[in-house]
């Protein structure tokens, strides 16, 4: 498979935090050929391993495999289901979202409605509307019927996109964050075959609620370097001021300096930035941006782990859709894959 149809499926599946099992299995599948052992630990983070020399250092790469979305947290007596937010999301993009209610019993369709705009006063219009006021309908006439459909307290609730090619080098899908670092991870895996380092390839849980998974993984696998491989915000749109948020879709992948849980290693910050000079791949440098990646959990892990971040400029991201460019995926793999070659001249 190439590196555009292992996003395509990783975007097409769903795995809102705390539900990564679908995409789990795809990232089993998809690593499996690739690497020497491969395991899931207690809350569900997917471990893969590629054995180097004995003496050689040990590079944790970490993709979170979990997407916002919402939950459900009560149903209407008239069949309508509240809900609540699953990580950062912006209240003023859910309203008409169709969505998808995952059940015991099987996924359901639906949308996120409200009041419609003819009977909505003045100033209601000019208001954006809390999240707390939105409702998910299914179709059920009743609390009896959405809950024979399956319905329960704590369902999660997607967003429902399929990804889609908007020209040859720009695609569309839900999830790019952080879809893309796993899709990335494998095609690095892939292209790595022998190496030096002993490199560890895990698919985390939960980090859009506080890089949860990747906490409990750093101390099991005691990594000496921590590369997280995640989407950053491309502010490259209209109403984006200069400086706001610099990166620019199709420049490159971006390398954090600093964010609001990390600050880059020097060493790997340097390794990185060597690393793309003497291949000629471009790169930009970010900081400054609102939040922070698995990266700052591994990095304080057991007596520290030096680390560093490579994110890919994403527009319309923590959206129900986001837009994003391959050539800086693909720069992203080869970034990696020659840095991780480089690791034991510069820890
Ligand atoms: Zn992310």
């Amino acid at each position: 498979m190439k590196l555009v149809e292992f996003l395509e499926k990783l975007s097409n599946a769903n795995g809102v935090t705390g539900r990564e099992d679908e995409v789990r299995e795809l990232l089993k599948k998809y690593l499996k050929p690739y690497v020497d052992e491969i395991r899931e630990d207690k809350l569900g983070n997917l471990i893969a391993f590629k054995k180097g020399n004995k003496d050689a250092p040990t590079v944790m790469l970490a993709a979170h495999m979990d997407e916002i979305g919402l939950m459900i947290k009560n149903i209407k007596k008239k069949g309508f289901l509240q809900f609540t937010k699953i990580g950062g999301i912006d209240d003023r993009i859910l309203l008409a979202q169709k969505v998808i209610v995952h059940t015991d019993k099987g996924p359901l369709n639906g949308v996120v409605g409200s009041k419609p705009v003819h009977i909505q006063t003045e100033e209601e219009r000019k208001k954006v509307i809390d999240a707390e006021k939105l409702f998910i309908d299914v179709g059920a006439k009743d609390k009896e019927e959405a809950e024979k459909m399956g319905v329960q307290v704590g369902d999660v609730v997607s967003f429902d996109t399929k990804f889609a090619r908007l020209s040859s080098k720009v695609v569309l899908g839900k999830a790019f964050d952080n879809r893309v670092g796993c899709a990335i991870m494998i095609e690095i895996m892939r292209r790595l075959q022998k190496v030096d380092c002993n490199v560890y390839a895990v698919g985390t849980i939960q980090e859009e609620v506080g890089l949860r998974g990747a906490t409990i993984a750093a101390f099991q696998l005691k990594p000496d370097m921590g590369i997280a491989l995640d989407a950053s915000v491309a502010g490259d749109t209209p109403g984006v001021a200069e400086g706001e948020a610099p990166a620019k879709m199709g420049e490159g992948p971006v390398l954090t300096v600093a964010d609001a849980g990390l600050i880059a290693h020097p060493k790997v910050l340097r390794l990185l930035i060597d690393s793309a000079k003497e291949n000629k791949i471009p790169y930009q440098l970010e900081t400054g941006i609102r939040g922070a990646t698995d990266a700052a959990r591994i990095a304080l892990t057991r007596e520290g782990v030096p680390s560093g971040v490579i994110a890919t400029p994403t527009r319309y991201i923590h959206s129900p859709v986001a837009i994003l460019n391959l050539d800086d995926v693909e720069k992203s793999v080869e970034l990696v894959v020659a840095a991780i070659r480089k690791v034991p001249k510069y820890l």
